[in-house]
């Protein structure tokens, strides 16, 4: 057995520090990027938040709601062939990734999809990334697509990115335990704060030319520009975008001054008992759900939601006096909160 006694750390855990700055406006920064990623050598700009490939969040809706904005989404595996393929064609497939896990099915799907239209980027996505076998699809899925971006999860430390990224990942998905809706660390106790996982992650991949996506525990506009000051060059959110009209799952009415209106949609994890029940018909035997089911209040256009994020997140940057999304990892300087009140925290 062996203890860590590095403090690790969650967003609670900390604050921005604001820094002098010559920014006199919000409307003076810019949050897109610009990326290069390191196999393909293709080029993607845009804003780089990314709805989680949940099922009610990584929806065709919400990415062609986000499209305007440059923002992303992981489409969820869900989605039949021929559906996927149409959407593939149009215009908005370069800010979308075709999401797999690592079964049989899901890669002849891919290779179905593939032989009718480009993937331009895919994310390949398990719970625990630890495993040899999940190495193994990283591989095959790279040498079967050349060209295409991958991103791949999820893991927490820098040894397991590195390995992702020889492996071929482009990007690595960063997060275990800290969704909303994830039981993963009630359940089994495995976890990482996620800060900490960013930070660890993002130094390890950057190293090597990758890039970053954290994944989960983002609950407030704050917490993803903390997660972009860790060094993360992706945010992927799910119970933040939830309760909107662009999201699938049942939505409970209520009937006010004679209408009946919306007040809240059905939000669960992946591998919750609704999700396990809806796909694979229950939970098998040998395994407990790592997911909960939640009901979030009815919240309109995802639109709205997404410019509050963006708002929030060109106005950290106005306080850290960082023009670019790119300098803001530079800029960021974090203050613990909490047990280790006080103490400066310098990327
Ligand atoms: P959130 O933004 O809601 O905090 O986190 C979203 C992330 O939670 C997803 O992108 C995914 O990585 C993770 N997640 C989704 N469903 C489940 C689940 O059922 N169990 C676990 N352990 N994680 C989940």
């Amino acid at each position: 057995m062996h203890i860590e006694t590095d403090p690790k750390l969650d967003f609670k855990d900390v604050l921005i520090r604001p820094k002098r700055s010559t920014l006199s406006s919000r409307a003076d920064v810019d949050v897109t990027r610009s990326f290069r990623f390191v196999h393909t050598g293709r080029e993607w700009t845009g804003f780089p938040l990314i709805a989680s490939n949940m099922d009610t969040v990584g929806t065709f809706s919400v990415a062609r709601a986000f499209a305007p904005f440059g923002a992303m989404v992981a489409l969820h595996k869900h989605y039949p062939a021929e559906r996927l393929i149409d959407f593939l064609r149009s215009e908005i497939a370069d800010n979308v990734f075709y999401s797999i896990g690592t079964t049989t099915e899901d890669l002849d799907k891919l290779a179905l999809v593939r032989a009718q239209v480009p993937v331009g980027k895919i994310c390949i996505d398990v719970a625990n990334g630890y495993s040899e076998q999940f190495l193994q699809v990283v591989q095959r899925v790279r040498a079967e697509n050349p060209d295409s971006v991958i991103m791949a999860g999820a893991i927490v430390t820098g040894e397991m990115a590195e390995a992702l990224i020889l492996a071929g990942a482009d990007i690595v998905k960063v997060g275990i335990g800290s969704g909303s809706v994830c039981t993963t660390r009630d359940l089994t106790g495995v976890g990482y704060p996620q800060l900490s996982a960013v930070i660890e992650c993002a130094d390890a991949a950057h190293g090597l030319r990758g890039h970053v996506c954290s994944d989960g525990g983002c609950t407030v506009p704050g917490d993803v520009a903390k997660a972009f000051g860790g060094g993360a060059d992706f945010v992927m959110l799910g119970g933040m975008l939830a309760g909107h009209d662009e999201c699938e799952g049942r939505v409970r009415y209520e009937i006010r001054n004679g209408e009946s209106v919306p007040v809240g949609l059905e939000f669960y994890g992946m591998s919750s008992d609704t999700a396990m029940n809806k796909y694979h018909g229950g939970v098998a035997d040998y395994r407990a759900a790592e997911g909960k089911t939640v009901e979030v209040p009815y919240r309109g256009p995802v639109k709205a939601t997404l410019q509050h994020i963006m708002g929030g997140l060109r106005s950290s940057m106005t306080y850290i006096g960082a023009t670019r999304l790119k300098e803001v990892p530079k800029r960021t300087t974090f203050v613990l909160v909490g047990a280790q009140r006080n103490t400066v925290f310098d990327r």
